[in-house]
């Protein structure tokens, strides 16, 4: 859909699958293919493959398969349109749309983008060199940033005018409406939508711009952060401020330190931490922790103390669990945020990050600080508080290591602290049930995975398909996942056809495609047809059970033996292969006839 087929081809034809995966793992050549580590699941020892030829990979791992594209869709999260544009962009393709209303919905998407582009010059220059920015300047300064720190960062100023950049951009009302950067006045013109203040620009993974977020100076109007509304860029709920700079050391560390704003994000890069992101004014969501997943697994909350403590512990509890998640929260001093911690004492903050305890762990610690163990009044408190905290946890096993951990801090006894650790609400206790739900069944579905001689007869079919297409029969294919993956590969233009067919089916073949033919492929049909043939003396054996029937079949049965014998040497090999192939095709279309 979409894209003209000509220029999808061409991308296809030109992407290098292994230098695109390069610039997010490294590769190294084994054999005829690249191996790494997997960019999508965690794991010390590499099992993701690339062959660069077929332009094709594969996790032995999370058994994620699939071509250039498909790992774009993955590793950047776009549609497939999006991926291949992503990809066009690299290679300096101009692509042609089929659709018209597709083609102008990207184009409208362009559009804004590039005047968010523009855009976040403007501000940029504005502060740099403008006249109005002086102040500005000095305010930054005396907070900290640098020249470099409003280089990296893009920074800018939006003047204290009604329409200055309205006026520098000269695009019709709608336009800037549509990109969030203002809104028509009363009197007839466009009145900018950020004046006087310290200008973010908020990026999508990729680095395109997609919102600002404003910051008011000290005397400046209020409120103190603005940020661009919903547009068909921004969206608040998903976008995270800083993800494009600090991916690469977020993916290289499996760690993602998250902020609630962006002079934290700043703070923290600034401090060496450049692995941190934030929220643009808005609580931390779903659609947030999905993305911060697919980076890394860790999450490192580093709110300020009272953000944290304040954090929805029910909501966090259910991320670990649903997205396979560890969350830990940094413990930044009450009374600061990272941005000020950077500032002040940047060691502080990196001690706060690289002490960040598992959010429970990190919760009831909080109540022992404030407790007051030398009294029995005080520890008994403590007790009941920490035990609130626990029994919120959905584990029970999690529940019970910190059940006995506390006990022991605030000096009362195990049974009577289990005691005060009420039963989980029945909304958590529904969340653990599903837990036990979905982790059971997933073991009994478990497929069971084709017989090996099918598997190695696909992989050969796969690499060498000219030496052994004729010679490969569906009646060598019992199981049905192995069956529907030879229809597949023998169909033409079938690497295009892939995500078509079941999965199972595209995870078998994606595997494949990057593994390597260990023998001769003529012998792996040859140990294929022993297999056919042990199925035909079965069904002979247990078909006919009249003496004379077995009679007819004993010729057949003598004939197969020496073909058989022969197709075990070497030098006779391929011409019992292919006369056994014959008598195969026989046997089906006799099948055939009579069904
Ligand atoms: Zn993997």
């Amino acid at each position: 859909m979409g894209i003209h087929d000509e220029d999808l081809e061409r991308v296809k034809a030109e992407t290098d699958l292994a230098g695109i995966v390069s610039q997010y793992v490294a590769l190294k050549k084994v054999g005829q293919r690249f191996s790494g580590l997997c960019p999508f699941h965690n794991e010390k020892t590499p099992s993701f493959s690339v062959n660069a030829d077929e332009g094709f990979f594969y996790c032995f791992g999370c058994q994620k398969s699939g071509d250039a594209i498909t790992f774009v869709r993955e590793i950047e999260h776009l549609d497939f349109v999006g991926a291949v544009e992503w990809l066009a962009n690299r290679l300096g393709i101009a692509l042609r749309y089929t659709d018209s209303t597709d083609g102008a919905n990207r184009k409208e998407r362009q559009e804004i983008s590039e005047l968010l582009e523009k855009t976040a010059d403007f501000y940029h220059q504005t502060l740099r060199t403008g006249k109005q920015a002086g102040k500005v300047r000095s305010y930054l300064r005396s907070r900290g940033f640098d020249s470099e720190t409003v280089e990296q960062f893009r920074i800018g100023y939006a003047p204290d005018q009604w329409d200055a950049l309205a006026s520098h951009l000269g695009v019709a009302i709608e336009k800037l409406e549509a990109a969030g950067l203002g809104r028509p006045g009363q009197r007839g013109g466009a009145i900018d939508f950020f004046r006087d203040r310290v200008m973010f620009p908020v990026c999508d993974a990729n680095g395109a711009v997609v919102g600002f977020g404003g910051r008011m100076l000290p005397d400046g109007q209020q409120p103190k952060y603005k940020n661009t509304p919903q547009t068909r860029l921004y969206d608040k709920s998903k976008v995270l401020y800083g993800l494009h700079w600090a991916k690469k050391q977020i993916v290289q560390a499996d760690e993602i330190i998250v902020c609630e704003g962006y002079t934290d994000v700043i703070g923290c890069f600034r401090a060496g931490l450049d692995r941190a992101v934030a929220t643009c004014g808005t609580a931390l969501t779903d659609d947030h922790v999905k993305t911060m997943v697919r980076f890394a697994k860790r999450i490192v909350i580093a709110f300020d103390a009272d953000g944290a403590g304040k954090a929805a512990a029910d909501r966090f509890y259910d991320w670990e669990h649903q997205h396979n998640a560890e969350v830990f929260v940094a413990a930044i001093p009450e009374g600061a945020d990272p941005g000020q911690l950077a500032e002040e004492d940047p060691a502080a903050l990196t001690e706060a990050i690289n002490s960040a305890e598992p959010f429970l762990s990190y919760r009831i610690n909080r109540v022992l600080d404030r407790a007051d163990l030398e009294r029995v009044e005080g520890r008994a408190r403590a007790a009941a508080d920490t035990g609130a905290i626990i029994a919120e946890h959905p584990n029970e096993v999690v529940r019970d290591q910190y059940l006995v951990e506390t006990a022991q801090k605030v000096r009362v006894d195990i049974e009577q602290m289990r005691r005060l650790i009420v039963k989980p609400s029945p909304q958590q206790q529904r969340s653990s049930a599903v837990q036990q739900d979905t982790a059971q069944p997933a073991k009994q579905v478990e497929p069971k995975p084709p017989p090996l001689v099918e598997v190695n007869l696909l992989r050969a079919l796969i690499h060498q398909p000219d030496a052994i297409t004729s010679l490969v029969l569906p009646a060598m294919f019992t199981d049905p996942i192995a069956a529907e993956a030879h229809r597949l590969v023998i169909s033409d233009g079938w690497r295009d056809q892939i995500n078509d067919f079941s999965q199972p089916v595209a995870t078998l073949v994606g595997r494949l495609v990057v593994e390597e033919v260990d023998a001769d492929p003529v012998e792996l049909v040859s140990r294929a047809l022993d297999a056919v043939i042990d199925r035909w003396h079965t069904e002979v054996r247990y078909d006919v059970n009249d003496i004379e029937q077995l009679r007819v079949h004993q010729p057949m049965v003598q004939w197969l033996a020496q073909r058989q014998e022969e197709m075990h040497s070497e030098q006779t090999r391929t011409a019992a292969v292919e006369a056994i192939v014959d008598w195969l095709r026989t046997q089906d279309s006799d099948k055939d006839s009579t069904s």
